[in-house]
């Protein structure tokens, strides 16, 4: 009798094994895209809030592409309830709108939140008349300061790039590329291999970087234990893969990144981007939006503890707009299942938060431009 009723159990518990896995095979391929069921977690730490400067020395720029609350909230929700940006205690509102449209791209962007001036969409480092402007990274770079970009997409598309070059065109990639080469920037990991190497002006910028004294690694592993000198880590021939394929890995990359500016006693600008997180949103896609906003979040725990270790160093984190028009529509902080919805496949015109940690953090609250950002750190730097 008792081995029957163990059989009948086995054969209970693996029909209701079957039905839960047909349950969620049945969901339509629209309804599995909205639908996060609960992925692993991992534990926020708290740290201190205590700093011992009033100013700065480190900035690390943080941006999540497309992140707007509703990605942060499905993330947040996806984590059990918190994230690492629970530990930022000023919080503001940024307006993304540029020069030429109620709806920016990450273009005028990341040039508002780079340069300080509004531009129209598609502008690389050039103000609204074509014009290059200087951006923080490199007033950073001539003030002496070390300077990196880390980001999960290709290195020359329109965020980091934004930082770095000054073209008419978001989509100049090779002559980005070329860009770099002007500059002095001391770390740069992303993707964009082939920019840099596979270019219709026959240059070989990889090389050309190696005579100017960059390690020029392909490899995450490789990479991860550079601890100094110039680094150009090329991690995708173009962009990287999704965050659970990718070789490139966002949290290390920064910790790498952050280590070896760090030798920098006069300080650093950096410039840390969650591509990705737009191209969830793009696809209305929750789970793709989930799984990359956690990744830029642990990339945020790295850079929050070197600063609470560090205590001169500002984080900001924001984002240059929102995408999908996204909202919650179902959660469960136990199980972290969400179920997004989407209003739009394009970006939207809503603000972005803005959150700030570290000395210099409460010049971040309120409601402000774009450009109003790195307006403040180039004040709190001094530049
Ligand atoms: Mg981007
Ligand atoms: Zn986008």
């Amino acid at each position: 009798m008792k081995l029957k009723s163990l059989i009948i159990l086995t054969l209970l518990i693996s029909f209701q094994q079957l039905y839960s896995q047909e349950n969620y095979k049945s969901l339509s391929k629209e309804d599995s895209t909205k639908t996060y069921l609960g992925g692993p977690k991992y534990d926020v730490k708290t740290y201190t809030q205590k700093f011992k400067t009033q100013k700065p020395r480190n900035v690390i720029m943080m941006i999540g592409d497309g992140m707007g609350v509703s990605a942060i909230f499905a993330g947040l929700t996806a984590n059990g309830g918190h994230l690492f940006l629970d530990n930022f205690k000023q919080v503001g509102f940024s307006k993304t709108q540029s020069s030429d449209n109620y709806i920016t791209d990450s273009a005028a962007g990341g040039t508002a939140l780079s340069a300080g001036q509004k531009t129209y969409n598609g502008a690389i480092g050039v103000n609204a008349k074509g014009v290059a402007i200087k951006t923080v990274l490199e007033m950073a770079e001539e003030k002496g300061l070390a300077t990196g970009l880390v980001s999960t997409s290709a290195i020359t598309h329109a965020t980091p790039a934004s930082y770095i070059a000054h073209q008419a065109s978001r989509g100049s990639y090779e002559d980005i590329a070329a860009d770099f080469l002007k500059t002095d920037i001391d770390v740069f990991i992303g993707g964009g291999y082939k920019h840099f190497s596979d270019r219709k002006d026959k240059r070989d910028l990889t090389k050309e970087l190696q005579q100017k004294g960059y390690q020029v690694l392909r490899n995450m592993d490789e990479i991860a234990q550079v601890k100094t000198g110039k680094l150009a880590g090329l991690t995708a021939d173009e962009h990287n893969d999704i965050a659970i394929k990718r070789k490139m890995n966002l949290p290390l990359s920064t910790e790498t990144a952050l280590n070896i500016l760090d030798q920098n006693k006069k300080g650093f600008f950096i410039m840390v981007e969650g591509s990705q997180i737009d191209w969830g949103g793009h696809q209305n896609d929750t789970r793709y939006v989930i799984i990359e906003m956690l990744d830029f979040d642990q990339a945020i725990g790295k850079a929050l503890e070197f600063a609470a270790k560090d205590g001169e160093t500002l984080i900001i984190v924001t984002a240059d707009h929102e995408t999908g028009g996204m909202a919650i529509v179902g959660g469960d902080m136990k199980t972290g299942m969400v179920k997004g919805a989407f209003t739009s496949g394009e970006h939207t015109a809503v603000m972005v938060p803005v959150f700030a940690y570290g000395p210099g953090s409460e010049n971040f609250t309120g409601i402000m431009e774009n450009t109003d950002i790195p307006k403040k750190i180039m004040k709190l730097l001094n530049f």
